[in-house]
C-alpha cells in the first residue's frame, strides 16, 4: 500500500477484528512481496491500482499481480483506488476496496484477545538469512508506542505530529499510527519526497498543517541541505515544539541545520535510536527534567524503565561503563520487545539472545561519554543501513551470487553523504564473461532492484 489513510484504517481494520497484519514497503520488488506474502502465511492482500511518488505513477497491482504467481493461498486482493487507473482484475480473487465496504454494515464487533496475542509482524533485515518476520504484541507493543511517543515527542492535547516516515517501516507503524492515535492527536501522513514538487514540501506541509511535532530521517535533512536555507526560511513554522530524528546516526552538521535554521533553535530536537524489534524508542534526549542539559547529535539518555550495558571484546558487561566503546546490549525486557520471529523462534533467541547470555543484543555499538551520555556509533553486524533502510550484506550477495555470469561476490558498505551508508560489490566475474563486463553490471543493477528493491542497488562495483 502507498502511505495513505486506507494504508492506516486497513492495518486498523485488521487489529479490529484481531487478523495479524504484514505491512510491506510499496518500494518492494515483486520477489520480496512474494517472498514476505508466503513466509507469513497471508491468505488476503490489500494494495492500490497505483501509487504515486514524486508525480510519478507505480503499478503496484502489477506487483502484487506478479508476487502473486507465487502464492497460491492468497485467496482475495482487494484494491484501493487510487489512481482509479485501468488495471487487469482477476475474477473470483480481485475486488475494489470502496466496492466491498458498501457492503458491510457500520458496525463491526471488535475482538478481544489476550495482551500477548500478536498485533502484527513487519519484516527486517538480518546479518544472515532471509528478512525475518518480528512480531509486536497487542498490549506492550501499543503501551510502550504510546508512552515513548507521548514522552519524547512532549505530546499535549489538539496537537498536531507529523511523522513523515513510510508506513511500511516501523517508524510508520508506531509514531505515524499507533503511538498518535493512541494519544488522541492528529497524526499527518506524508505521502511523497521531500524534493517534490520543491525542496520546501517538508516546511510547506508544517506550515499549512501547523504541525507540533516534526519527526524525519538525517538523509532527508542531508538532502535539503544542500538546497540552501532559504527554502525552511520560506515558511511560517512556529507551531514546532519538538523535531525528530530516526533511523541512523544523525551527523553534527544535519543537526546543527534541522536544530538552527529549521527550528529557529527553540524547537527540542531529539535524535531517538530504536529498531524494528524494540517497536519504540529506547535511548533519546527525553523525557528529561525541564531545561536539562541536550547534547547534540546523540540519542543520549535511556528510556525510562531502560538499562543500556555495553560489553567489551570478551563479551563482558562493563558496568557504569565510561568514555568506552562496546557492544550494546540491553539488560532489562521492556513492554515492546519484540516477541518472537514468525515461525522460527530459535533463531529469535538465537539472534538477539545468545550471543550475551542474559541480554538483549542489539547488533549496534556505542559510546558512553564521561557523563554517561550514549551515542550509536552503528551496526556491528552485517547489516547496512542505506537511508535509513535495512539490509544484510548478505541478502545483496545471495541475488549476485544467482545471476549465471557471477562466481562469488562480496558486499560492504562506505560512508555516503547523503544515504548514510552507500554499497560497495566486489563481484568475480566468470573469466569468460570478461568482454561484456559493463552489460553484466548493468543486468546485475537490475537484478537486484527486481529481486530486493532500488535502494538495494550497489553504488559501485568493482
Ligand atoms: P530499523 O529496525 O530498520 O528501524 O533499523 C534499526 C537500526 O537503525 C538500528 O539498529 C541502528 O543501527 C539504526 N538506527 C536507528 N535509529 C538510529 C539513531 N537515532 N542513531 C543511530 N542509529 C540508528
Amino acid at each position: 500500500m502507498p502511505i495513505s489513510p486506507a494504508a492506516v484504517t486497513t492495518m486498523l481494520a485488521c487489529a479490529r477484528i484481531g487478523a495479524v497484519h504484514s505491512v510491506v514497503f510499496a518500494g518492494f520488488s515483486a520477489e520480496a512481496l512474494s517472498a514476505r506474502i508466503s513466509d507469513a502465511g497471508a491468505k488476503i492482500v490489500v494494495t492500490a491500482d497505483q501509487g504515486i511518488r514524486a508525480g510519478k505513477r507505480i503499478d503496484l497491482k502489477k506487483t502484487v499481480d506478479d508476487a502473486l504467481a507465487q502464492c497460491p493461498d492468497v485467496k482475495k486482493v482487494l484494491i484501493m483506488r487510487r489512481t482509479g487507473a485501468k488495471i487487469p482484475i482477476k475474477e473470483g480473487r480481485d475486488v475494489y476496496l470502496d466496492t466491498e465496504l458498501e457492503k458491510q454494515p457500520e458496525w463491526c464487533e471488535p475482538a478481544v484477545l489476550d495482551s500477548e496475542d500478536p498485533l502484527f509482524m513487519l519484516y527486517t533485515s538480518g546479518s544472515t538469512g532471509k528478512p525475518k518476520g518480528i512480531v509486536h504484541s497487542q498490549a506492550g507493543y501499543l503501551l510502550y508506542a504510546a508512552l515513548t511517543h507521548q514522552l519524547v515527542f512532549d505530546i499535549k492535547p489538539g496537537d498536531v505530529f507529523g511523522c513523515v516516515a513510510d508506513v511500511g517501516w516501523i517508524t510508520g507503524h508506531t509514531y505515524a499510527v499507533y503511538g498518535p492515535l493512541c494519544n488522541g492527536v492528529t497524526s499527518v501522513l506524508f505521502e511523497s519526497v521531500p524534493t517534490y514538487p520543491d525542496p520546501g514540501r517538508y516546511w510547506e506541509t508544517v506550515q499549512r498543517l501547523k504541525m507540533n511535532q516534526f519527526y524525519g530521517a538525517p538523509t532527508a535533512i542531508r538532502t535539503l541541505i544542500k538546497f540552501g536555507d532559504e527554502w525552511p526560511k520560506k515558511y511560517e513554522m512556529s507551531s514546532l515544539r519538538t523535531l525528530g530524528s530516526v533511523g541512523e546516526p544523525i551527523n553534527h552538521e544535519a543537526w546543527e541545520w534541522y536544530h538552527d535554521v529549521v527550528g529557529k533553535g527553540r524547537c527540542s530536537l531529539v535524535d531517538t535510536w530504536w529498531q524494528t524489534e524494540t517497536g519504540g524508542i529506547m535511548i533519546a534526549p527525553g523525557p528529561a527534567d525541564p531545561g536539562a542539559e541536550v547534547k547534540p547529535a546523540i540519542a543520549q539518555r535511556p528510556f525510562l524503565g531502560q538499562e543500556p550495558v555495553l560489553m567489551d571484546g570478551k563479551g563482558n558487561a562493563m558496568k557504569d561503563a565510561r568514555n568506552a566503546e562496546g557492544a550494546l546490549c540491553l539488560a532489562r525486557a521492556w513492554p515492546g520487545i519484540a516477541r518472537t520471529i514468525h515461525g522460527d523462534h530459535q533463531r529469535y533467541v538465537d539472534t538477539y539472545f545468545k550471543q550475551y547470555p542474559g541480554f538483549y543484543f542489539t547488533g549496534d555499538g556505542a559510546h558512553v561519554f564521561a557523563d554517561g551520555y550514549f551515542a550509536i556509533t552503528g551496526r556491528m553486524d552485517d547489516v547496512i543501513n542505506v537511508s535509513g533502510h535495512r539490509l544484510g550484506t548478505a541478502e545483496i550477495e545471495d541475488v549476485l551470487d544467482e545471476h549465471h555470469d557471477v562466481a562469488e561476490s562480496a558486499v560492504v558498505p562506505f560512508p555516503h553523504a547523503i544515504k548514510g551508508e552507500g554499497i560497495f560489490a566486489f563481484v568475480d566475474i566468470k573469466d569468460e564473461c570478461e568482454d561484456r563486463h559493463e552489460e553484466i553490471i548493468a543486468s546485475l543493477k537490475q537484478t537486484v532492484k527486481s529481486s530486493i528493491a532500488s535502494y538495494a542497488v550497489p553504488d559501485y562495483f568493482l
